[in-house]
């Protein structure tokens, strides 16, 4: 959608909005990262993201990735960064036509800095001159069907010879067809009021919306305010002197400053506040908190999983569980999948149903950035046990990445850590759960969903890996618990269930006043067997892979991918279940073998 129209009913509800500007990280290891804060920043409630473009060019197709990432499967509004720096036309075209096949209706038309190294800008041969040229282009190629915004210096721009000129370069941006204008970061609030007189001066009606830094780091504050020429109030620069030192008083105050100086703008005229986050989310999290502005206190999410804003999969309301953490990877499978009819599932043996490929060309750089999380956090396991305490560790917080799990883990696996770990611990190697839920409030923080008013619902899940001993006594035992449905499969295709084969169990389901009951999430048999091929790849393709041919790390992981099974289980009463007791009715049963054949040897 258009920022520009967002901008517009927030300003018409007289309510404030704000957006979050994101740069593309250095390593994949970062973009990873990157995604995970990303999606926690979304749930805050922005207006729309920005990516910004690397100087000269340099991360164009990161940030086109980003974008295209952040619009299609976090289901928010991008605003990508565009500069002529060393771009031509064409150039300038294949980047403006690859985003918007990728969706993307917003751009951030700059003229950009000259790259590292140089010492004025030039413009390239065959590129524009001012960043005025390419809204102009923007508008003349794609019409009104592209938002354009574009910078605005409240102070002046670096290049500038003064205040006024800057505003008459600014309002020919406007008049060529910007629809908004983002200001450089700014720490004197004065200094914005002043320039929005002069923007009305000038004739520049359109929303002026003002850069926010919130200082989390002293010498990086010191940096960017040199290089931006931007006042520092004294007020700030005494305030800061004393605590330099310590960053984490610097960022409490960066905190407080900005959520102050937030206050005074949106009082005295801004629409909405625009964070350079520096990739970061702590301040902001907390700025925005403090302002009231978080999405309202109704539902958070609309459904208990990541939905897109791709228009194809508006009407959407059904997922299986299994791809719960790998959001990416369900929406590319299925993306040609032949219809959602009444957001029912269409065949799922349809051969457009996405191969695994797919799913790797999307998130480039996840194997690079699994290749480092093998080297730096699972470490080179030498027996199976050494592989269990890297899911302990994940399941405790202690590591925030596991193959299987995109991202860190949720906030309602949270709720049942404590058993996880001891699970994982003792080789039960979960990758999906969550606890259940006898209605709450569809605002919940961690449990809530759907629209306001609601109640929601949910049985207990889990799914591991776990050896074929452990399923063989898992299944002796299972008939003791009348309310647990399972489906176990290995790598061969061995499968194991006691539901049937066409079945479906909606393990999420919410009622809402107006509204049939929704069932969003479901336990089913068929995609259950299409997901277990990804399951089973990823031991090797995100993990045992990267390690040296016949070692020992490898040899543990290949043990594990073609002698485990995968194993689902749904605690089907919801209200007095207990997920759990089986595991513990195994263990005491392990116990009593194992002191069986102690006794019987001694
Ligand atoms: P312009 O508006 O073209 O102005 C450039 C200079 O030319 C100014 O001095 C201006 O006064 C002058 N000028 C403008 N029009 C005329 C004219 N008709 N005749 C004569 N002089 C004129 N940089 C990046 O590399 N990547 C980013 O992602 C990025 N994001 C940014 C986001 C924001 C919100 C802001 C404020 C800046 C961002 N920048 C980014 C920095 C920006 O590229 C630089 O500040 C750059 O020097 C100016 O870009 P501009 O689009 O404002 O240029």
């Amino acid at each position: 959608m258009r920022i520009i129209d967002r901008i517009n009913e927030h300003i018409a509800a007289g309510e404030p909005f704000f957006s979050f500007e994101y740069f593309p990280p250095k390593t994949d290891a970062g973009l990873n990262n990157l995604y995970g804060r990303m999606d926690r920043m979304i749930d805050l409630g922005p207006t729309f993201v920005d990516v910004t473009w690397g100087a000269g060019g340099s991360t164009s197709d990161q940030t086109l990735a980003i974008s295209a990432t952040a619009q299609e499967f976090f289901g928010i509004d991008v605003l990508m960064h565009l500069t002529c720096t060393n771009m031509t036309v064409d150039r300038l075209d294949a980047a403006l036509d690859a985003a918007y096949a990728a969706g993307i209706r917003n751009i951030l038309a700059l003229r950009g800095d000259a790259p590292q190294g140089a010492a004025a800008w030039e413009r390239v041969e065959g590129g524009f001159s001012y960043a005025y040229q390419l809204v102009e282009h923007i508008r003349a190629r794609f019409g009104d069907s592209m938002c354009v915004g574009v910078a605005g210096y409240p102070e002046g721009h670096l290049e500038a010879a003064d205040r006024e000129s800057c505003t008459d370069y600014l309002k020919h941006k406007v008049d060529c067809g910007a629809d908004f204008v983002i200001t450089q970061l700014l720490f004197d609030v004065d200094e914005y009021l002043a320039f929005l007189g002069r923007c009305e001066r000038r004739g520049i009606d359109c929303p002026v919306i003002p850069g926010m830094l919130p200082i989390q780091n002293y010498s990086r504050f010191k940096k960017m305010a040199t290089f931006t020429k931007v006042s520092v109030p004294d007020s700030v620069a005494a305030a800061l002197e004393p605590i330099k030192q310590d960053d984490a008083q610097v960022r409490e105050y960066g905190v407080d400053l900005c959520v102050e100086m937030s206050r005074r703008l949106l009082e005295y005229g801004a629409p909405g506040l625009h964070f350079y986050t520096l990739n970061l989310e702590w301040s902001v999290a907390r700025i925005v908190d403090a302002l009231g502005l978080r999405a309202d206190d109704v539902a958070e999410r609309s459904l208990p999983w990541r939905s897109t804003d791709d228009p194809s999969r508006g009407g959407e309301d059904v997922r299986p569980i299994f791809w719960s953490n790998r959001p990416e990877s369900y929406l590319a499978r299925t993306a040609n999948w032949d219809d959602f009819p009444n957001g029912r599932w269409g065949d799922r043996r349809s051969p457009s149903y996405g191969t695994l490929n797919e799913y790797y060309l999307m998130r480039r750089g996840i194997r690079l950035a699994a290749r480092d999380a093998v080297e730096q956090v699972y470490g080179e396991p030498e027996r199976v046990e050494d592989v269990f305490q890297v899911f302990a560790r994940f399941c405790a917080g202690e590591i925030d990445s596991l193959p299987w799990v995109d991202g860190g883990l949720q906030g309602e696996t949270q709720l049942i850590s404590h058993e996880l770990v001891a699970l994982n611990a003792n080789g039960y190697l979960t990758i999906n759960s969550q606890p259940q839920v006898n209605g709450v409030a569809s605002s919940h923080p961690e449990l809530g969903w759907g629209g306001a008013g609601g109640v929601c619902y949910q049985k207990a899940y889990i799914e591991m890996f776990l050896s074929p001993e452990r399923l063989q006594r898992f299944l002796a035992i299972v008939a003791e618990f009348p309310s647990l449905t399972y489906q176990a499969v290995n790598v061969a295709g061995d499968a194991q269930f006691n539901v049937p084969p066409n079945s479906v169990n909606a393990v999420t389901w919410g009622i809402f006043p107006g509204k049939e009951i929704i069932q969003p999430t479901v336990v089913e048999f068929q995609s259950f067997m299409i997901w277990k091929e990804e399951a089973f790849a990823i031991w090797k393709q995100q993990w045992g892979d990267f390690y040296e041919t016949g070692s020992r790390a490898r040899a543990v992981l290949d043990e594990i991918h073609d002698s485990y099974y995968l194993l689902n289980i749904v605690e089907n009463d919801f209200i007095r279940g207990d997920l759990f007791a089986a595991f513990r009715r195994l263990d005491a049963l392990e116990h009593d073998t194992a002191t069986a054949v102690a006794d019987s040897s001694a």
